[in-house]
């Protein structure tokens, strides 16, 4: 196992000019680790994959492997296997010679890669599927050969694009445990690249959140989660409001803020050194799940009038206008009670300490 170091990387390509497709990126990635770069299409999400594997060099900044400075190797000096979103394997051979690809490349001796190749057909859980064709099989069954086929070279790094986009709901959601489940047992070093932040969360040790070719925060789902660095991070997961709120008081990690429509004080935390002092603005973070449906005459409440209902099975999301409140729009994931309905005014409690201070 190795770790995968990122040192100032950016990438302009000609076309582009001036903007950079990816913008100063600094990652550590542990050995064994699953990382994922996770962000909106167009972030540069596959562009920083395609440098870790070779395919574009940086215009800037170092790349290594363990020790080993990879930054100007070309792919096939760099031992990586890599899964595509559209799974790159010829359609018309046998699942076996696909995964011979790499091996061949390598000249591996026969007998050699017929083990190596039972080997990896079974650590997929395809074990007896060699002779079929590849158009033969399911979409699930195909993402699992081009696993097969990247885990066969015994790669130092694993590098996955967007490898379920192509598969409908129920297959994803259990061909990510698959992928997650032969990571493991590889223990192999691992970056995924993803702009499904359910996907991310779900499957990931750590996840680097991108935009515009800049990493905005990397941590692990629960710290991006519960504490996202700032609004894009807020809103790119898990949809959470972001409510500006005057600042009555600050201590180096927290802040105490007024809530909209003349309501209450409270006391929110937020990161070491957010510069806030009173008389400033706060952006505080709100996810919808911490929010409760209260009386709106009810003591500290906000008040709201409903303006959408969206049932997703667990919850429903409300999307309701803050009266008061600059931002106005909000969106509260609660259980509804009957009779509510669009154009009803209601009371809304804030849970404080589920609550964090991010930066612009
Ligand atoms: P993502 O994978 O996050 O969707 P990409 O890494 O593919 O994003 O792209 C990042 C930016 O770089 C985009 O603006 C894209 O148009 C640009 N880009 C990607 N590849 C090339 C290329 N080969 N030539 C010119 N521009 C590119
Ligand atoms: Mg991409």
């Amino acid at each position: 196992m190795i770790d995968v170091t990122l040192e100032s990387v950016s990438k302009r390509f000609a076309r582009t000019g001036d903007t950079a497709a990816v913008d100063d990126v600094d990652i550590n990635i542990a050995a064994g680790e699953f990382f994922t770069l996770l962000g909106p299409s167009g972030c540069g999400k596959t562009t920083t994959l395609r440098m870790v594997a070779g395919f574009y060099f940086p215009t800037s900044g170092r790349i290594r492997f363990g020790d080993e400075d990879v930054t100007r190797k070309p792919p096939n000096k760099r031992d990586t296997g890599m899964v595509f979103q559209n799974y790159a394997l010829f359609p018309h051979m046998s699942v076996a010679q696909n995964v011979a690809y790499g091996l061949k490349i390598r000249k591996v001796g026969r007998a050699d890669a017929q083990r190596r190749i039972a080997e990896a057909l079974d650590q997929v859980h395809l074990g007896g599927y060699g002779t079929r064709r590849i158009d033969e099989l399911s979409g699930g069954q195909q993402q699992r050969v081009a696993l097969a086929r990247a885990l066969v070279i015994r790669p130092r790094t694993l590098l996955l694009d967007e490898p379920l986009s192509n598969l409908d709901a129920k297959l994803r959601e259990e061909t990510r445990v698959e992928i997650r489940r032969i990571q493991r047992e590889a223990g192999i070093t691992s970056i995924y690249v993803t702009h499904d932040q359910s996907e991310a969360m779900a499957m990931s040790d750590r996840i680097a959140v991108m935009e515009s070719g800049r990493v905005q925060q990397i941590g692990s789902p629960q710290e991006i989660y519960h504490r996202p660095a700032n609004t894009f991070v807020a809103r790119f997961i898990g949809r959470s409001n972001v409510l500006s709120l005057p600042v009555v008081a600050a201590t180096a990690t927290t802040v105490d803020v007024r809530l909209p429509g003349g309501g209450s004080q409270i006391t929110v935390a937020g990161p070491q050194g957010h510069g806030l002092t009173e008389g400033s603005t706060a952006l505080v973070s709100v996810r919808p799940e911490h929010i409760g449906l209260c009386a709106a005459t009810e003591e500290g409440a906000l008040t709201a009038r409903v303006t959408e209902l969206e049932f997703t099975g667990m919850a429903t999301n409300l999307i309701v206008e803050v009266e008061g409140e600059s931002e106005g729009v909000m969106v509260a994931a609660v259980e509804v009670p009957a009779g509510l309905g669009v154009g009803d005014q209601i009371g809304l409690r804030l849970n404080p300490a589920r609550m964090w201070v991010v930066r612009p």
